[in-house]
């Protein structure tokens, strides 16, 4: 059953999810009308999943409404922002009523548990493409930033690393998980769980923080660029679930550490600390039920290491570390 441009909004989007007193005008003007609180400043985060890229092709509609929203919200989280209001920009392929049910039940249950409004957006037809922009509120200057680390700060992150990579392994048919390991990995990849409380109770006590989306390598990497110093990260205390131990037999260590370091959506925070905040920083996360570990130290200089607890450096040759040398700070390996 077809259905029009007009129809799809009033069905499927207009007065679903929270309904909020801080939004004047929603979904119907040319534009939404919306109130900053007293002492608040606004923090707006954008990101675009398109089919084939972002979601394999076989990806359940509900997945991609919740995912859209998701990586949205660890945005925020990353900046220390409590959600607020969403804006949804769809293209579609086609008018697929069943899709549409699916697709904004996904994202309206994860818009309900954090609160959050969905005020406007655009409908389009193309290639299924979905774009979230998000706000929400910090006090007046307080924003968390990837600029603030300072030497001799630790380095944490929060649950474990690489398994949103591994489960792409398994549906590109590279790697072989039965059971409910498999339903596990999915369910990591499709439905990652965005630390928005922690990041919220974590801001004005970490020096910088970021959110892990394209591998940590990667975006730690930012986090130094941005503040003009370097790190050493301790191989062992990479935080890995118990499915990335359970494919080390097959896959060997390396891919598995490899994939930890740099595969990319996780979705999970990583933030610096001075040591003074160490005890402070586990009940928070103990708290928020987000187990957090420490990973390594921030250090003078521009370079990021990866070594073994023997003194060894542990060498990757995946893409999140040679951008990072690629930036003019050399390899982490000529470091020795
Ligand atoms: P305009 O032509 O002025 O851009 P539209 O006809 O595209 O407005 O949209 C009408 C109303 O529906 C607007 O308030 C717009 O924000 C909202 N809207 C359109 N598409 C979506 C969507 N996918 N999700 C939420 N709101 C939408
Ligand atoms: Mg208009």
């Amino acid at each position: 059953m077809a259905i029009s441009e007009f129809d799809i909004i009033s069905r499927f989007f207009d007065g679903r999810g929270p309904q909020r007193a801080d939004v004047r005008r929603g979904i119907g003007d040319d534009g939404a009308v919306l109130r900053v609180p007293p002492g608040q400043e606004l923090v707006a985060v954008l990101d675009t999943l398109v089919k084939g890229v972002h979601f394999p092709d076989n990806t359940p509609a509900e997945a991609i409404g919740y995912k859209a929203l998701a990586v949205n919200l660890s945005d925020l989280a990353a900046m220390g922002a409590e959600p607020a209001w969403f804006s949804l920009g769809l293209t579609l392929p086609g008018r697929d009523v069943g899709w549409l049910e699916q697709f904004s039940a996904g994202l309206f249950g994860l818009a309900g548990r954090h609160g959050l409004q969905l005020v406007g957006g655009d409908t389009t037809r193309g290639a299924l493409t979905v774009t979230i922009q998000a706000h929400g509120f910090v006090p007046c200057g307080g924003a968390c930033s990837r600029a603030g680390a300072r030497e001799g700060d630790d380095i944490y992150v929060t649950g474990t690393l690489g398994d949103a990579g591994l489960a792409l392994l398994a549906i590109a048919g590279r790697y072989h998980v039965a059971g409910a390991g498999a339903e596990e990995l999915r369910e990591r990849l499709e439905r990652p769980v965005p630390r928005v409380a922690l990041g919220m109770a974590l801001r004005g006590l970490v020096h910088a923080m970021v959110d892990v989306s394209d591998g940590l390598l990667a975006d730690l990497g930012h986090v130094l660029r941005a503040s003009g110093v370097g790190a050493r990260i301790a191989v062992e205390r990479i935080p890995l679930s118990e499915a990335m131990k359970a494919a080390r037999d097959e896959l060997g260590e390396r891919q598995c550490l490899d994939l930890a370091l740099s595969a990319g959506d996780d979705y999970e925070l990583c933030f610096t600390a001075p040591p003074s905040s160490r005890g402070e920083i586990m009940r928070l996360a103990e708290a928020h039920g987000c187990s957090c570990r420490r990973i390594g130290v921030v250090e003078s200089g521009g370079r990021l290491v990866c070594m073994w607890e023997d003194g060894r450096v542990y060498r990757t040759g995946r893409k999140g570390y040679d951008h990072f040398a690629d930036a003019g700070r050399g390899s982490p390996d000529e470091k020795q």
